[in-house]
């Protein structure tokens, strides 16, 4: 039996996907992501926000 893993949100670091976007079936046809996504500043603090939240987890155990 193949378990569907919950999406996670690529904007809400961290967090799984609630759909919150309305037309949204899940992030890959999130109108929200493609946004961040297509904007290379947006895209870069998305980034940055990654590794933020990845060294505290690494630090946290
Ligand atoms: S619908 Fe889009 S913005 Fe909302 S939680 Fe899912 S991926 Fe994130």
């Amino acid at each position: 039996m193949a378990a569907t893993p919950t999406p996670k949100c690529p904007i809400r670091i961290g967090e799984p996907c609630t759909l919150c976007f309305p037309g949204a079936s899940g992030p890959q046809d999130c109108g929200l992501v493609y946004l961040v996504q297509s904007d290379p500043e947006w895209r870069d603090q998305l980034a940055d926000k990654r590794r933020e939240v990845r060294s505290r987890e690494a630090l946290a155990g």
